[in-house]
């Protein structure tokens, strides 16, 4: 992959493997036994610039490109998918849209402060009964004066409880049809009416922080609204894309770590007297799956390059996030099975790496939602 990278890039990966390998690898098992948000690695992360890889220095980022965010997330996820979607939601959904979209004075309220990891940002978007139709939005902002009344709730949002800042979406224009009408609100989650939930109990990503908020008639002031008023479907779905391809880079990441494990297991792990690579249905499956991961990354370097061209993405990020999520899905069930047994034990990290990976398939837009914008990019290019 020699054709998309500078010696920049090498440097970054080495310095983020090693730092995944001596600060992550460590704690990764207790992390995620005792279900544990890993507070202490993000002053860690924030001082090797890691929180803002793609943001320009002006902000205390590193001003590097999408493709070095993408490596970052992807050597993460080697390790530790937790600590990867922590990262990656903080970076594409928290603090991007305030970036693309923020007014100076948004920009300078919390750029510097996210970007240092005073506090990390969240992406509130899902609501009960608005997942995949995201544009069915319930949550609503009705003026009151210069103020802003919001009502409403939203589910499943990863950081919720080590935000400082919250971006949401709420109906400003009822009368519009939607996905029309919506804006989004940067808030304080000291706002009063701010409630958190507690942190969901969840299959994978156990050491990441998801949970459920609820606003009761809470009050925000109108600078508060995220750049211009009605077009917030539009800022979060702008925002989505860039998170797709940090999903996709952290499917990519998790395939390869499940990989790595299953290849040095079968090269270890003997039976009937031959290593077990050696029997064809585990060394033939062990060839397919690198190559379904080489293909993966393809995709994932090439969309992030894209993006960094300034091209529309859209396909290619729903390109990228759908391959790269079902081979990570495919390549963790196959580590397991690899390991026999040990596989199902938790002292395996294989087992960690199986429940991890369901959720790259539903999270930033189901594989079918990636299809469903696929297609629909092909059907403009008719
Ligand atoms: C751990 C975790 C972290 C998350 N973090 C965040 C976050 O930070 N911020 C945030 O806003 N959201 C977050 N989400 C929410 C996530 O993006 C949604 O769960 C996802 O978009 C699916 O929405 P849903 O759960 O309502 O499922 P639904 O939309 O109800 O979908 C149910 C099923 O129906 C299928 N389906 C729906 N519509 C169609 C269609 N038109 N065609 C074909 N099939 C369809 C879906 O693919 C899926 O299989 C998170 C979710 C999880 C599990």
């Amino acid at each position: 992959m020699k054709q998309y990278f500078q010696e920049e890039h090498y440097m970054l990966q080495d310095m983020v493997r090693d730092f995944a390998a001596n600060e992550v690898a460590p704690i990764a098992e207790e992390l995620d036994r005792e279900e544990r948000f890993p507070k202490e690695l993000i002053p860690k992360l924030a001082e090797l610039g890691l929180l803002g890889i793609p943001f320009p220095e002006e902000y205390g980022g590193a001003g590097m490109d999408t493709l070095a965010y993408t490596l970052v997330i992807e050597e993460l996820a080697k390790v530790d998918s937790s600590v990867a979607i922590t990262v990656a939601a903080h970076i594409s959904l928290g603090t991007y849209p305030i970036f693309l979209f923020g007014t100076k004075e948004q920009k300078s309220l919390h750029l510097e402060n996210l970007i240092s990891g005073k506090y990390l940002a969240c992406f509130g978007l899902t609501e009960p009964e608005a997942g995949s139709d995201a544009g069915g939005t319930k949550t609503t902002a009705v003026r009151d004066g210069d103020d802003w009344i919001i009502n409403g709730s939203k589910n499943f949002i990863t950081n919720a409880g080590y935000s400082g800042v919250c971006n949401l979406t709420a109906v400003t224009d009822p009368t519009s049809k939607r996905p029309g009408g919506i804006s989004v609100f940067m808030v304080d989650p000291k706002t009063p009416g701010f409630v958190v939930g507690p942190s969901e109990k969840k299959m994978g990503w156990r050491a990441s922080d998801t949970r459920a908020l609820t606003f009761e008639n809470m009050r925000v002031p109108g600078d508060a609204l995220l750049g211009e008023l009605d077009v917030g479907f539009k800022q979060m779905m702008a925002a989505l894309v860039g998170g797709r391809i940090s999903v996709a880079a952290l499917s990519l990441g998790l395939a390869e770590g499940a990989l790595a494990a299953a290849l040095k297991y079968a090269e270890e792990r003997e039976a009937f007297g031959k290593k077990i690579h050696r029997f064809q249905g585990i060394g033939f499956q062990l060839s397919e799956i690198a190559t379904e991961i080489e293909a993966a990354k393809h995709l994932v370097y090439y969309a992030s390059y894209l993006k960094d061209q300034g091209e529309n993405v859209v396909k290619a990020a729903a390109m990228a996030k759908l391959k790269a999520s079902e081979i990570a899905v495919r390549a963790t069930n196959f580590a397991v099975q690899v390991h026999g047994g040990y596989g199902y034990i938790k002292e395996f990290q294989v087992e960690r790496f199986f429940r991890d990976a369901k959720v790259l398939t539903i999270g930033e837009g189901t594989s079918e939602v990636q299809k469903l914008v696929i297609l629909k990019q092909l059907l403009k290019g008719l």
